[in-house]
């Protein structure tokens, strides 16, 4: 059986290099990093040497970097830390990822609209917090993703921070990129926020690890309290063999991208030409100016993605829709709704996402295999 893989934005396989770099610390290396003696030394120097390469690649300081259980535990940290220390409410998009978006519903936030391409609306944005600023107890943090999971489209978070520093001088900023470092120089990014979360496994390195960067010191109140580790921020026993793997394979998407972007756009490009030329009434979700390169959404008229994906599953096709199934009844995904997108029209969302091990063969078996079931569907 061959495997077409085109569910890189859930999961990416991890990096040769980065299962070489962590099995050390799985099989002889196991002293718990916090200990005194030299067999833990040696186990804090690789977290230590591990954080150098994440600071070097994110554009912060060692001191800034915290290592978390995963993408969801740092946007938590980063709101609801945030929360704890302040009498505002939290605020982001419509369509953030429910690691973000439910925990700023569940805390009693505000949500702010977002465009047809799925980028947040800066006008609402900057409206929302100048009343918030003026009528209630103010805001804590506002978090916007630099790159959106579903439809790829990328936040200009430089202009997000004009405003969020303008209206909310005392808000912290947040953003949520875990979609980012494939695709985007988190270096130009970090500079505009207080708060970056990132995960492991979107970029090569293993599940069950993540980033929460806090520039300038901390800034919001621990999740995790107890043995004080990461300066007090993140309590629990490091991952050793897990930061190491993230650390390696965060290191080599940064050396590779300028390389992977034209080769993954090209993939795409193909995908997706190859799937509007094949089949009528496909509809691109967003212009592939306004995302990144490893993302070929489409929404495809005339079929439901549970059985298209059911169809596809049966021919080794990896891929998703991003719609939630709620109850019996398919909902369709809140970041299409909220990019007012036509439910009927959402109801045919196809998420396609390209990575590191994407290859000419899987766009030609994807292209070959969605054809044949968009066809057959229709039938
Ligand atoms: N944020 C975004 C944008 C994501 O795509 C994901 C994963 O799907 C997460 C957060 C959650 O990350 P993790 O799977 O590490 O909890």
């Amino acid at each position: 059986m061959t495997l077409t893989y085109l569910d890189h934005a859930a999961s990416t396989p991890m990096r040769p290099e980065a299962i070489d770099a962590m099995m050390p610390f799985l099989d002889g290396a196991y002293a718990n990093p916090s200990g005194s003696h030299r067999f833990a030394r040696q186990a804090r120097k690789a977290v230590d040497e591990s954080r150098d390469i994440v600071a070097d690649v994110l554009g912060c300081g060692p001191n800034e970097v915290v290592f978390t259980g995963c993408g969801t535990e740092s946007d938590n940290m980063a709101i609801v830390g945030a929360l704890a220390r302040s009498t505002g409410v939290a605020v982001c998009p419509a369509d953030e990822h429910h690691a973000v978006l439910e925990v700023v519903e569940h805390h009693g936030g505000v949500i702010v609209g977002v465009d047809a391409a799925g980028r947040v609306d800066l006008e609402a944005l900057a409206a929302t917090l100048q009343d918030l600023e003026t009528r209630s107890d103010g805001v804590a943090v506002v978090s916007v993703m630099t790159v959106n999971n579903e439809v790829g489209s990328v936040n200009d978070i430089a202009a997000v921070a004009k405003v969020v520093r303008r209206h909310a001088p005392g808000a912290l900023l947040h953003t949520d990129a875990v979609q980012a470092p494939c695709w985007i120089d988190v270096r130009e990014v970090t500079p505009h926020v207080d708060l970056l979360a990132l995960s492991g496994h979107k970029f090569g390195g293993p599940k069950g690890v993540g980033v929460l960067v806090e520039r300038g010191g901390p800034k919001v109140d621990p999740l995790i309290i107890g043995g004080g580790q990461e300066r007090e921020r993140r309590s629990g026993t490091h991952n050793v063999a897990g930061i190491v793997a993230m650390a390696t394979a965060l290191k080599l998407t940064d050396e590779e991208r300028a390389t992977e972007i034209p080769r993954i756009t090209a993939l795409r490009d193909a995908l997706v030409d190859g799937l509007v030329g094949a089949l009528d009434d496909v509809i691109e979700t967003v212009p592939r100016h306004d995302k990144v390169a490893g993302s070929a959404h489409v929404c495809i008229a005339g079929i439901e993605s549970e059985s298209l994906l059911f169809l596809l599953d049966e021919a080794d096709v990896c891929a998703s829709a991003a719609s939630a199934c709620a109850s019996g009844a398919m909902e369709p995904s809140h970041v299409l709704a909220a990019m007012g997108i036509d439910r009927e029209i959402a109801m045919g969302a196809l998420r396609l996402s390209l990575g590191h091990a994407s290859t000419d063969d899987d766009v030609d078996r994807g292209l070959e295999a969605i054809t044949a079931a968009v066809t057959r569907l229709r039938r």
